[in-house]
């Protein structure tokens, strides 16, 4: 987004102040929260120590002590607004380690959305997710059932920023992240979501079941029971190219299921 539409947006959303990343914050400097969030310290963005990897307990404890973003705070944004607000977003531990926030990519409305667990190395580093041998692979099973990224596809993750060392998110920062992914089904308002992998489908619905069992049948999602179903990660099956058979019968599914609901 253009830096100066992006500034207009939040200063309309009374955001006045926030942290650019790796700008030199004095300690204990207050920001403005996006859209009414408690104030809490910002992220030394600027130290050495900013740049270190953080441990998992730190992140688990800066998530649980940190406000989640409330479905309330976000009723009224606009598409644009939302994806500001994720930029600039420090709801969760995650938002010290990352280098760009991966709000999505795809149609505002589209029939399909896919969600992810989270970036990579390489999503954090453009922005964008699923790129890589993995998103070519998404693009590949997608253009199989007549679908695409840049037609009728919406892709997203649960969690906007990446875990360090690519570690699965925290069922705390999923929390976090959730009034996003709730206000992004909402705008996209798709005939179907998929979720991708085993950490995508028990972060959304809120399980500890293994994939395995949520496989094969369709689930609903949210206040509007948004039919859900759920399928291998392409990084995995870069990883079990065996698995595909079965991945390819999930994406038969798919097809069959939009086809219906056209
Ligand atoms: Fe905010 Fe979500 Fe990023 Fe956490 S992961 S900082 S809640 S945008």
């Amino acid at each position: 987004m253009d830096v100066r539409k992006r500034d207009r947006l939040l200063r309309e959303l009374g955001i006045t102040e926030w942290i650019r990343r790796r700008e030199a914050v004095p300690p204990g400097t207050l920001v403005a929260q996006p859209l009414g969030m408690a104030s809490h310290a910002a992220p030394d963005a600027g130290s050495a120590a900013g740049d270190e990897p953080e441990s998992d307990a730190r992140l688990m404890k800066e998530a649980i002590d940190r406000p989640e973003v409330s479905e309330l705070q976000l009723k009224h944004v606009s598409w644009g607004e939302l994806q500001a607000t994720v930029d600039q977003c420090v709801a969760c531990g995650l938002a010290r380690t990352r280098n760009k926030a991966v709000f999505g990519i795809g149609p505002e409305k589209a029939p399909l959305m896919v969600i992810g667990e989270g970036p990579g190395a390489d999503e954090d580093a453009r922005g964008e997710p699923f790129v890589g041998r993995a998103g070519k692979l998404l693009d590949e099973m997608l253009k199989a059932i007549g679908c695409s990224r840049s037609d009728n596809t919406y892709v997203t993750n649960v969690v906007k920023c990446r875990p360090p060392g690519n570690r699965d998110p925290l069922v705390e920062e999923a929390e976090a992240c959730r009034s996003y992914l709730d206000r992004q089904i909402e705008f996209v308002s798709p005939r179907l979501i998929v979720g991708l992998g085993r950490i995508a489908a028990q972060r959304l619905l809120s399980t500890e079941l293994p994939l395995s069992k949520l496989r094969g049948r369709i689930h609903q999602y949210g206040k509007n029971a948004t039919p859900v179903v759920l399928t291998y990660h392409p990084a995995y099956l870069l990883r079990s190219p065996r698995e595909k058979a079965k991945a390819w019968t999930d994406l038969k599914s798919i097809y069959r299921f939009l086809q219906s609901r056209e």
